[in-house]
């Protein structure tokens, strides 16, 4: 087992909190990863060619779900990327198909800006499949998130009250990534869209301190603690292992989601959610991370959704 925390900048006061959630405790995992096999099979072969993570988890999607229902996840948000244009309709068709076996899941869609019609893909995606928002992974992708060709996509997220999910920052990945993920590029999309509901994958680690200012500007912003939260996924990602402070996590208790990049991890999945038992967060926080603001930012209450 990893050691605990203990870096005294996080103000944690280890010992007067329980290191267990209390029981029946309800999580909703906002950041996991379901692919087609044969994509699942071309990102593990890149980590293992590219990285020194071990990642031994299954991909298949009924195995991920056992385990994260095994670790009382009671919903999860699963999405997969085209990392080149033309395989995004395929991609989607598959995680709505994939969607029926899965009851619990909640299925992102994906759309590349180089694809022939990004605001087709996107109709079809939302409208059509009927998908709660859309995943950009700027960085595997390879296009500036303020891309003109993503307008039609955006305009359909704000018109369609979808979400989007975007991992924008300078973390590990493709040779030259960090040409394409300055965050500027994506505050543009949002001083464009004023209204749209976007979260920040990993607290856009290293860039976590810019991302809590950018909450203060922009209402619709939420920030993920995937990756961001440990120390083993801060190292992982090759960011300094000093977490977001309590005093932070507590300012934005309504803006924070919880999300694991499960099954991609080289670590315990537990290493995902740790870090808030052995802090001294009020339950009430971490109902709100774990749980409660993702209903509110997905929707799934507003819409009847349990
Ligand atoms: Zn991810």
């Amino acid at each position: 087992m990893a050691r605990p925390l203990a870096d005294p900048r996080l103000g944690g006061q280890r010992g007067r909190r329980p290191v267990r959630p209390p029981a029946g405790f309800s999580y909703i995992d906002a950041h996991t990863h379901l692919h087609p096999a044969w994509l699942s099979k071309a990102i593990r072969r890149w980590f293992a060619e590219h990285s020194d993570w071990k990642l031994t988890y299954p991909t298949e999607p009924e195995r991920v779900v056992a385990i994260l229902k095994e670790h009382g996840v009671e919903r999860f948000v699963y999405f997969s990327y085209a990392h080149k244009p033309g395989i995004a309709r395929e991609i989607n068709r598959w995680l709505w198909e994939t969607a029926k076996r899965l009851p619990d899941g909640i299925p992102l869609g994906t759309v590349h800006a180089a694809d022939a019609d990004p605001g087709g893909i996107a109709e079809e995606a939302l409208s059509t499949y009927g998908f709660r928002g859309l995943k950009l992974h700027i960085q595997v992708q390879r296009f500036h998130p303020d891309d003109p060709r993503l307008l039609p996509v955006y305009e359909r997220l704000v018109r369609l009250d979808r979400v989007l999910v975007i991992h924008v920052g300078n973390l590990i990945g493709a040779p030259g990534a960090g040409e394409y993920a300055r965050f500027e590029r994506f505050v543009r999309v949002l001083d464009r869209f004023p209204e749209l509901r976007a979260s920040i994958c990993h607290m856009g680690a290293p860039g976590t301190t810019e991302c809590f200012e950018l909450l203060a500007k922009y209402p619709g912003l939420y920030l993920d603690t995937t990756m961001a939260m440990s120390e083993a996924g801060l190292r992982s990602l090759g960011c300094a292992p000093v977490p977001a402070t309590n005093e932070l996590l507590i300012r934005w208790q309504d803006r924070i989601l919880f999300g694991s990049d499960f099954p991609n991890i080289p670590y315990d999945y537990e290493e995902e959610r740790r870090w808030a038992w052995e802090r001294d967060l009020p339950l009430e926080v971490c109902r709100k991370i774990f749980n409660a603001n993702a209903r509110r930012f997905l929707g799934l209450d507003r819409e009847g959704v349990e």
